[in-house]
């Protein structure tokens, strides 16, 4: 009967795997590995040689819609077929990453076991890399592009995490790098909250044991003239104090004190 297991290799090299994962993977009929780094993929493929990549279903200018589409056909014949089939792809499956929650959901629509481990996200390696604890102020994600088309409400006064800032604009999702001119409608759009001196990160965590994360700290407006990367994640730090709010401070108490 056809399994999925939906596992996370993490962000780094030979360092994230969870046992589980790594179980998954050396226990699979069928194993796909959708990485971030071709040398990602090479260690994979040192656990199982037979393992196939979904890289090659990416291609410039072809909508990222169409490319999830396939990866996940590909996916799911084989669970269908009666395998046990794992697929690993770097990070955490389940963040900020379509075809993961989509091959779960539909096997198990059409009666398969599925499963999903968690990984090593680049969010995690973020609050390790650059001391955040998203508990403290708060921490808003948005994936870039989605928070330029729809209105979202920022508060200034906690974190904003913004992924994919690398292809910012891409609306359909169709190419590998992003605008300058979208990235400009970015900056004017996180203007309208922050002072444009403000002090943002563009965050890169390392994929390897030898390389070291990058943390370019520098003022939103400069951000036009920095390079990105597919890899980037934009951390906007809080701009304002939390603002009390000394009426909800009072019902606490009211609801607390012994009623007479
Ligand atoms: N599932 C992945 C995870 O758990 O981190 C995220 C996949 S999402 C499609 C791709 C985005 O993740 C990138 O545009 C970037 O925002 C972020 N990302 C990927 N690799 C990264 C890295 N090495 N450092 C920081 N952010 C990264």
């Amino acid at each position: 009967r056809g399994h999925l297991a939906c596992v996370g290799l993490g962000m780094m090299l030979g360092g994230h795997l969870s046992p589980r994962s790594q179980a998954f993977i050396e226990q699979a009929d069928v194993v796909f590995v959708a990485a971030s780094d071709a040398l990602v993929e090479l260690w994979v493929q040192a656990m199982r040689p037979d393992v196939r990549s979904l890289q090659p279903y990416y291609a410039e200018g072809k909508a990222r819609r169409q490319t999830y589409r396939e990866m996940a056909e590909a996916i799911l014949a084989e669970v269908r077929a009666g395998r046990r089939v794992c697929a690993a792809f770097y990070g955490h499956p389940g963040v900020f990453a379509q075809v993961p929650h989509d091959v779960v959901t539909r096997a198990r629509a059409e009666g398969f076991q599925a499963v999903m481990e968690p990984g090593i996200s680049a969010e995690a390696c973020l609050y390790a890399d650059l001391g955040i604890d998203p508990g403290r102020y708060g921490c808003q994600h948005h994936e870039a592009t989605q928070f330029l088309i729809y209105r979202r409400v920022i508060d200034p006064s906690a974190y904003l995490v913004l992924w994919q800032i690398g292809l910012v604009g891409d609306v359909e999702c169709r190419r590998s790098r992003g605008l300058p001119a979208h990235l400009q409608l970015l900056v004017e759009r996180l203007a309208d909250h922050y002072p444009l001196e403000h002090e943002v990160i563009v965050y890169e965590a390392a994929t390897t044991p030898l390389a070291e994360h990058r943390a370019l700290r520098l003022r939103l407006h400069a951000l036009l003239d920095t390079e990105l990367s597919m890899h980037s994640t934009l951390v906007v730090p809080p701009a304002m104090p939390l603002a009390a709010d000394p009426a909800m401070r009072d019902a606490l108490a009211r609801a607390t004190a012994p009623s007479t």
